[in-house]
């Protein structure tokens, strides 16, 4: 892609807390889209599941990501994370934008291989993997794996002696929100006897992985793992591995991605000379922004407000939940806010004891009959919200629909509709 190309005024998307003017234009964009889908919908007539809930997601939004990646990392070649949200078209936008893809079991590898990419555009960044996973890889060809402890290492020399590999190495996420150094991660102080392990098995090491966590707070963390990459380096080619690239994993958000890219970028460039192959595994940073999801109300109950019992309160019932699309809640630590989207005074209903000027507070509650099935324990809208109404979320692209059960027996999986707010993306999607 041309970066002097279309207007990507978009790239930087937040500043001061002002969303740029492209941003806002894809926003009213996605908007218009919700509403018409919204408004086909006639709620006391349609077939079962006529009103599910429904995205609509805006390939442009993924695009200005990787824009906005290419200027602050160029250096660093991403390799999707495939977990985050498996889309048929993100993954088809990813393969069209040159990226490649980092898979964690073999349902992964299948959708990455079936865009047509070569298997040398997929790493198995999975440390600990299962026999006939790791088997299938090689039928395949996807060689690059990570692995971070030594009984990984015996299972690779049985099942696939000629893979090209990863040390996975720990990293200090004690800021970060979504954490996994408690599950994956060699410390260094046992790095070296793998790298010899490694060797007197005469497998490949080929790189250096880590990964600093999710919603991270301080981008030292990268900076710190960068260095410790670079004794492993330095340890791996002592003991007569060649290693040829640094794997930097993901964890990269919306909100902080100048801060934390600028300081990966220089210990990058401090650390690591031009000759070393740098790749990451970013999953949310590219489509979080980009899903919007709206659901609609199938319930109401009326309630004294719980802070002021003077006033009323509602609980809205939603035909979506943590059991479903807000699976973030539970997985990802997401807070997602609910705006109305469409709504309809209902007379049938009648009118709050509050004045409807007024904003009035809400929780939100998901389809299921369990408890925990909660999007929102309180939050204020303005009016008055009814059955049949629309609600919809932004920034619900990441750990969703990846992540949504069939519990109760509700779906999960619910209609995409795909636009672009950016011709870069149309021209790559034959939008
Ligand atoms: N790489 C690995 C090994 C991961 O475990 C994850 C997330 O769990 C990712 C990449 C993607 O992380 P994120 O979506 O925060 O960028």
């Amino acid at each position: 892609p041309n970066l002097n190309g279309p207007d990507h005024s978009g790239l930087i998307s937040t500043h001061g807390g002002e969303l740029s003017q492209s941003r806002l234009a894809a926003k009213d964009l996605v908007l218009d889209v919700l509403k018409k889908r919204a408004a086909e919908v006639d709620v006391d007539h349609c077939a079962a599941g006529e009103e599910d809930a429904f995205y609509v997601a805006d390939m442009g939004e993924v695009y200005r990501q990787h824009m906005r990646w290419k200027m602050n990392l160029g250096r660093v070649k991403p390799f999707y994370a495939v977990k985050c949200n498996p889309d048929p078209e993100v993954l088809r936008l990813m393969t069209q934008l040159g990226n490649g893809f980092d898979c964690a079991s073999k349902s992964e590898i299948d959708l990455a291989l079936q865009t047509g990419i070569d298997p040398s555009r997929i790493i198995y960044a999975q440390p600990c993997k299962t026999k006939s996973y790791l088997r299938y890889a090689r039928e395949v060809g996807v060689k690059q794996m990570t692995f971070d402890n030594a009984d990984e290492l015996y299972k690779i020399k049985a099942h696939f002696p000629d893979s090209e590999l990863y040390l996975r190495i720990l990293t200090d996420d004690s800021t970060s929100l979504c954490r996994l150094s408690m599950k994956f991660g060699a410390s260094l102080d046992v790095a070296y006897q793998l790298l010899q392990l490694a060797h007197q098995l005469e497998l490949k090491v080929v790189g250096v992985s880590f990964h600093v966590g999710s919603g991270a707070e301080d981008p030292r963390a990268f900076l710190k793992a960068v260095q410790d990459a670079r004794l492993v380096f330095d340890q791996a080619e002592e003991i007569g591995h060649e290693l040829h690239t640094l794997d930097v994993g993901g964890g990269f958000c919306q909100d902080t991605f100048e801060k934390f890219s600028g300081i990966l970028s220089d210990a990058l460039d401090t650390y690591f000379p031009p000759n070393v192959r740098i790749i990451a595994e970013p999953g949310r940073y590219y489509v979080a922004n980009a899903f919007t999801l709206a659901a609609n109300v199938i319930a109401r109950r009326d309630t004294p407000d719980p802070l002021d019992p003077s006033r009323d309160a509602y609980m809205l019932y939603l035909n979506d939940g943590v059991y479903g699309n807000f699976s973030n809640i539970i997985f990802d630590h997401q807070h997602p806010t609910a705006q109305i989207l469409l709504s309809e005074a209902n007379p049938e209903q009648g009118t709050p004891n509050s004045a409807t000027s007024d904003s009035i507070s809400y929780s939100i509650w998901g389809p299921t009959c369990d408890g925990i099935d909660v999007i929102s324990e309180r939050i204020d809208l303005p009016g008055l919200v009814n059955t049949g109404d629309w609600l919809y979320f932004e920034e619900m692209g990441a750990y969703t629909k990846c992540s949504a059960t069939r519990f109760n027996g509700f779906s999960d999986n619910h209609e995409v509709i795909y636009i672009s707010s950016e011709t870069g993306a149309s021209a790559l999607l034959n939008y």
